[in-house]
């Protein structure tokens, strides 16, 4: 039987597995079941591929990312390794040659959609051949409790019924304990061995601001920290992802849309660029990034407030795959919680879908206010305990003040309460602030509410400022919004407050920017550690590695990473056996491209 570390080192090109990797492959190659919980980045591909070339027959991987398996079965091709993928976008042809091969033993691997699971034809198909393992990607698709369920995964139960005897490995990057078991009892792996790595992703710097004006603080973090790098901009609705991108490309940066009511051909050509080319910035609903394993995203932003931290977890993660620094930006304010609050209370399900959609969302703001490192919130949300703080977040970097705002959410609660039991009215925020603030606008004077005892009590707070108060009493429990108009009204917790049984604590609202790492633009991340000898070869490589790319209509990042590039510019090898002991490149990158290298690297020699 072939040897996995050798295997790692003559296909991949790597000299040692990194983490729990080693253990994960020893485990399924015996023929194990796996539950494996590693970040984006921490290296799950290999765990279930080597595997699979190692044992006897076809590894069979199951993974929602149809959009993507043709990149995963070039990148592998261009490893050396035989695989295939069965999925809609395929045409019958195409289909019934993939099937020949798989039944003909002449693949390795095989992708498979989830939606391929659901038709019997599917285990027909898979009992002609012989299957060496059942890879399950992306597992947490099978959990209700998370964000991402897929109900086609819940099919995935019965191939383990058919194929008991074939080692199975389910593999996510998210998963909370509850989600955890969650998937070890829907996909019936509780026996299986579980594996789970550390979630921290100490390359990014996540960051947190109050939302004043979107557009212009995006505008301001891309231009400032993120010139000519590639990047991903979260927003709720396709409406704001078409102007958004409309908006970035005036500005002269080169953004493209994505979302699901773009027509596939659009969304494809979109995505297509957004892996080939450099520093293209994608503007996206939630739609968009999942699997997408571009290892040199410098930055995901979010202009709204995601639903759940393990949804923004997992949207963040698609920055910085490649270990360099990344930054994770998020902005939010009044206007989210209250949108969200609404969305909540009009979604469709029972009264525990709103509830579980309740507590996502408490989560979520519990991060955002937080005063703690927010990596220390985020990994404890994981189930995870950050020894100190992390000293790469905004919290670590800027520590926010905190302040007594017991007084100041008395004024605010008293004006609601007054509004509500004196007058039986009920209002926005915008209402309440303008009373405290003692503004005498049309609204104001009809609905005569400058004759209040509260009117004009809260001068000492500037609108942004009572704006704060009110985002973090709706997020602290003390206030309840409502309605389409966003109305407010007090909760139990209020009367402690009003009470004075009860003291709030409120974060100082900052418009500081986080003080930056070293580096600023693309050319200082890529260049960075790269002795000054080294950085034009770099530079000469990367040129030719595009014109191969284009060449071969495959990512970049297909033929070699940057991280391999910058080891050949710094090493100078001066012949294929020095060049193949470079990290990332295998055997077959080094019969393909390694007479290139070489030539590139000494021009006319
Ligand atoms: P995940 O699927 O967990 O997000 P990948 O499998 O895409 O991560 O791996 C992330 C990156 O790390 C890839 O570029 C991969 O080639 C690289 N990698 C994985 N394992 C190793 C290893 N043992 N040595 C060097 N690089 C590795
Ligand atoms: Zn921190």
């Amino acid at each position: 039987m072939t040897d996995p570390a050798h295997v790692l080192r003559t296909v991949f090109g790597y000299d040692s597995f990194r983490g729990d990797q080693q253990a994960i492959v020893e485990h399924v190659v015996a023929g194990g079941d796996a539950l494996v919980l590693m970040p984006t980045g921490g290296g799950k591909s290999l765990c279930y591929q080597i595997p699979a070339l190692v044992r006897d027959g076809v590894g069979v991987v199951v993974s929602p990312l149809i959009a993507l398996m043709q990149d995963q079965v070039d990148a592998l091709s261009a490893l050396g390794v035989r695989a295939g993928f069965l999925n809609s976008t395929q045409d019958p042809g195409e289909r019934q040659m993939v099937e020949a091969m798989f039944v003909a033993g002449e693949l390795d691997l095989l992708y498979l959609a989830p939606e391929r699971l659901r038709m019997e034809s599917t285990p027909r198909l898979l009992e002609r051949g012989k299957v060496s393992l059942f890879a399950i990607d992306e597992a947490h698709c099978v959990s209700q409790w998370g964000h991402d369920f897929r109900p086609d995964y819940l099919q995935l139960s019965h191939l383990h019924e058919r194929w008991p005897d074939v080692p199975r490995i389910a593999l996510t990057a998210t998963a909370t304990e509850a989600t955890r078991k969650e998937i070890a009892s829907r996909l019936n792996l509780e026996q299986a061995r579980h594996f789970v790595s550390s979630f921290d992703r100490p390359n990014i710097q996540y960051r947190i601001a109050p939302k004043n004006e979107p557009k212009r603080q995006l505008l301001d973090l891309l231009r400032t920290e993120h010139s000519g790098d590639a990047g991903i901009v979260y927003c709720l609705s396709r409406s704001s992802v078409d102007k958004t991108a409309e908006w970035l490309t005036e500005q002269g940066i080169p953004a493209l849309p994505y979302h699901a009511g773009l027509d596939s051909q659009t969304r494809a050509a979109n995505q297509a660029r957004f892996l080939r080319e450099d520093g293209v910035v994608m503007v996206a609903t939630i739609a968009f990034g999942m699997g997408i394993d571009k290892p040199d995203v410098r930055f995901v932003a979010h202009l709204d407030l995601p639903k759940s931290v393990e949804g923004y977890y997992q949207e963040t993660g698609r920055a910085g795959r490649d270990g360099l620094p990344s930054t994770a930006w998020l902005a939010y304010g009044l206007q989210d919680v209250i949108q969200q609050r609404k969305m909540i209370d009009t979604s469709e399900g029972d009264d525990a879908h709103r509830r579980r959609l309740g507590q996502h969302l408490n989560s979520m703001l519990a991060l955002c206010e937080t005063v703690q490192c927010r990596r220390g919130n985020l990994l404890a949300y994981f189930g995870e305990t950050l020894t100190e703080p992390c000293g790469n977040c905004d919290t670590c970097l800027t520590p926010p003040e905190s302040w007594d705002g017991t007084v100041a959410a008395q004024k605010f609660l008293s004006a609601v309460f007054r509004l509500d039991k004196e007058r039986r009215q009920r209002f926005g925020a915008g209402q309440v602030i303008d009373i405290l603030l003692g503004r005498k606008t049309a609204k104001v004077i009809q609905h005569d509410h400058d004759g209040l005892t509260v009117f004009g009590i809260g001068e000492e707070l500037n609108e942004s400022e009572w704006r704060g108060v009110v985002r973090q009493l709706l997020a602290q429990g003390l206030l309840a919004v409502e309605g389409d108009y966003g109305t407010l009204s007090l909760t139990e917790a209020s009367a402690d407050v009003l009470g004075r049984r009860r003291e709030v604590r409120l974060r100082r609202e900052t418009a500081v920017k986080a003080p930056r790492a070293a580096r600023s633009t693309k050319a200082a991340a890529a260049v960075a550690d790269l002795p000054a000898e080294a950085a034009p070869v770099f530079e000469q490589l990367r040129a030719w590695r595009a014109a191969t790319a284009r060449e071969q209509g495959v990512p970049a990042y297909v033929i070699f990473h940057d991280a391999t590039l910058r080891q050949i510019a710094t090493q100078a090898p001066t012949s294929l056996a020095e060049l193949g002991t470079v990290s990332g490149v295998g055997e077959n990158k080094l019969a393909k491209y390694g007479q290139a290298i070489l030539d590139t690297l000494s021009p006319g020699a």
